[in-house]
């Protein structure tokens, strides 16, 4: 199989083939999916972690914020909108895109976790129309949305993905997965990073904590998310040889890095206005960033090793991210109890 040979969308049975599947894409499997009987079982721990994170944006009651909204700056008030928005935006992309993948690949307990990703996605995106329909008006709403759509330099940090995207959809073979894999880690685990460091900016100010605890939900899903892309792109790699050439391994480092720079020239632009983030210090965070997404990848760092240099952006870390969900900004231990670890799937 070449890597620019359509890849096979399989039908939903095949009762001659296995449950357990023989490749995560151009793999046989029947459809069925027994999360007993999978090919690669740490899949089922990554699957209920992202059950247990289960939220929703109507949990979060906003009147806090709402009082508070008035005493923000202009300055802060149009950029809480903006990047609202543009974060929204980048949601509204991946909901669909997450579904898409689905459809060709044949492993059914990854499409179950695509399932699941996917309506993540869907929450992020109308907690952000929440918090929206919380401080502002109706109209002004669709001017922002609007602005997020004409904005040259969130168009142009946008671009890629959407290459990248567009380019599956149109030619849904392995090289173009692979490639929209890549680009949903950038999405995933470095664009929505100078969004998140003004949110938490303000709550390091005791403002909007409300909005900031909704943040940080998504943010931890995003980790979670970013993480499992990872591992499927070492799955695909591993299980397509032909798809790990030199030009692929160079094309990682460079879709990255370029997300790096725009990650860079967004902050400068949205957040050139906010008094008390260091731009530069926020520089070394993205660089920091990609390390650790190009990590997760098996490459080797881009950039110089360095320690977080802007811990309070990372409200959940990676090492605590699958313990407790804890309200961080309220102080307050939510404990989720609808998933445990003994319900008699403990072989795995
Ligand atoms: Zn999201
Ligand atoms: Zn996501």
């Amino acid at each position: 199989m070449t890597t620019d040979q359509l890849l096979r969308k399989i039908k939903l049975f095949n009762p001659e083939y296995p449950n357990k599947t023989t490749g995560i894409i151009n793999g046989e499997t029947s459809g069925l999916l027994n999360w007993n009987d999978i090919a690669y079982p740490q899949m089922y721990t990554l699957y209920q972690t992202l059950l247990a994170n289960f939220w929703k944006a109507q949990e979060i009651n906003m009147q806090d914020d709402i009082k508070q909204w008035d005493q923000l700056t202009p300055t802060e008030k149009d950029v809480f909108l903006r990047i609202n928005t543009q974060l929204a935006s980048l949601d509204s992309l991946q909901t669909p895109t997450m579904n898409q993948v689905m459809d060709y690949v044949t492993d059914s307990s990854f499409k179950a976790i695509f399932a699941v990703i996917s309506q993540q996605e869907a929450v992020h995106n109308e907690s952000y129309s929440y918090i929206l329909s919380s401080l502002v008006p109706l109209n002004e709403q669709k001017e922002r949305f609007d602005q997020a759509k004409d904005d040259p330099i969130v168009r142009k940090r946008n671009q890629l993905i959407l290459e990248a995207y567009e380019g599956f959809r149109e030619k849904p073979n392995s090289e173009n997965l692979f490639k929209l894999a890549i680009n949903s880690i950038n999405l995933e685990g470095i664009y929505f990073y100078a969004g998140f460091a003004f949110f938490y900016h303000l709550a390091r100010q005791q403002k909007m904590l409300k909005t900031s605890t909704m943040i940080s939900y998504i943010q931890r899903d995003e980790m979670q998310h970013a993480y499992f892309i990872a591992q499927f792109v070492r799955i695909l790699l591993s299980e397509n040889p032909e798809l790990n050439t030199e030009e692929n391994k160079e094309y990682v480092y460079q879709a990255i890095g370029q997300a790096v720079e725009l990650e860079k020239e967004w902050a400068h632009y949205i957040l050139q206005d906010i008094e008390g983030i260091d731009l530069l210090e926020f520089e070394e965070y993205v660089e920091y960033l990609a390390n650790k997404r190009l990590r997760q990848l098996g490459f080797q760092n881009l950039y110089q090793e360095k320690d977080n240099p802007m811990p309070w952006i990372q409200v959940f870390s990676d090492e605590m991210m699958n313990e407790t969900k804890s309200d961080f900004f309220e102080q307050k231990s939510r404990t989720y109890t609808k998933v445990s670890q003994s319900n008699g799937f403990d072989e795995l």
